[in-house]
């Protein structure tokens, strides 16, 4: 049996969750109203917690495993592994400044008062730069302190940096990129040990498949090569005739990423009746 610690409620939660359904995991009461819950299908009990409190719990054996930000990681600075990132709640960790302030390097930031819900990820990047700095710790709403007289700058989480702009701030230095992480306290047991590993199987092969797509084309028969080299698949392509005598119909996997530049190559090799469709599971 795992016991994983998992955010209760937050936006790590819903992913999470869905991370651990899309792996044919189902938790028994979605973290709704129980506090704790077994799957009933796989043998994890799931602990819901706020996510600050998820690296001690690891740390002190009360679960196995959690899943949390890397950023909560880094500043509660227990001893953990990361055994997977899981690509989701991505953000940085950044110094932002208000908006007319000059700024070219680290140093310009020598004497300042700094608000954060970070400070030991800030006192580290600050005494890593021999920066001398006071930092005023806040648990929320960190980008109104320069505005109400608080701190000269801030350091804080940023995802799109709306929530800088609307409060006069630019941001100037990214200190840490973070994603979810799932943690361990390196004291699983042999059994624990294989458990994690088909956790991973199944989250690997939902994460892959959410980076690719399903392509299926018809293609003239006389560019089957050529557009073999463009969509090399998993291993290689299936080409299959079509009942209309000189064309193929050609079925592969395309990476997300380099989708619509390849489609426009495809188009421009004669390939037609595209058709793209996701992928729910992909094992190599
Ligand atoms: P809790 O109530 O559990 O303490 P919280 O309010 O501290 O939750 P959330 O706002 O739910 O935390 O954020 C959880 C994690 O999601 C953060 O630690 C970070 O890793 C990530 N995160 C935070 N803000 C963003 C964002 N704007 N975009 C993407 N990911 C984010
Ligand atoms: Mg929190």
């Amino acid at each position: 049996m795992l016991t994983i610690a998992i955010q209760k409620s937050g936006r790590l939660s819903e992913q999470t969750i869905n991370l651990f359904r899309e792996s044919g995991i189902n938790l028994a009461n979605g973290g709704k109203e129980k506090l704790k819950s077994k799957a009933t299908n796989f043998p994890i009990e799931f602990l819901y917690m706020r996510d600050d409190d998820i690296p001690q719990c690891v740390s002190d054996q009360i679960a196995d495993l959690g899943i949390v930000g890397e950023n909560v990681v880094h500043e509660k600075s227990f001893s953990l592994s990361v055994e997977e990132r899981l690509g989701f709640a991505r953000c940085r960790l950044a110094i932002a400044i208000p908006k007319d302030m000059e700024y070219k390097t680290p140093q310009d930031l020598q004497g300042l008062n700094f608000a954060t819900s970070y400070p030991k990820i800030l006192k580290n990047f600050l005494d890593e730069n021999q920066i001398d700095g006071t930092i005023h710790e806040i648990s929320g709403s960190v980008e109104i302190a320069p505005s109400i007289g608080m701190a000269d700058v801030i350091f804080d989480i940023v995802s799109t940096g709306s929530t800088l702009l609307h409060n006069g701030l630019k941001e100037v230095h990214t200190v840490l990129n973070s994603e979810a992480v799932l943690i361990s306290n390196g004291q699983l047991n042999s059994n624990q040990r294989s458990e994690l590993e088909r956790l991973l199987f199944r989250f690997r092969a939902v994460n892959k498949a959410q980076n690719y797509k399903y392509i299926l084309l018809n293609i003239p028969n006389d560019k089957i090569d050529d557009i073999c080299n463009i969509l090399p698949g998993m291993k290689s392509p299936t080409v299959m005739p079509l009942a209309k005598s000189g064309w193929s119909s050609m079925h592969s996997v395309i990476r997300e990423d380099d989708f619509w530049e390849n489609i426009e190559n495809l188009k421009a090799m004669g390939a037609q009746g595209i058709l793209v469709i996701p992928i729910e599971k992909m094992i190599i």
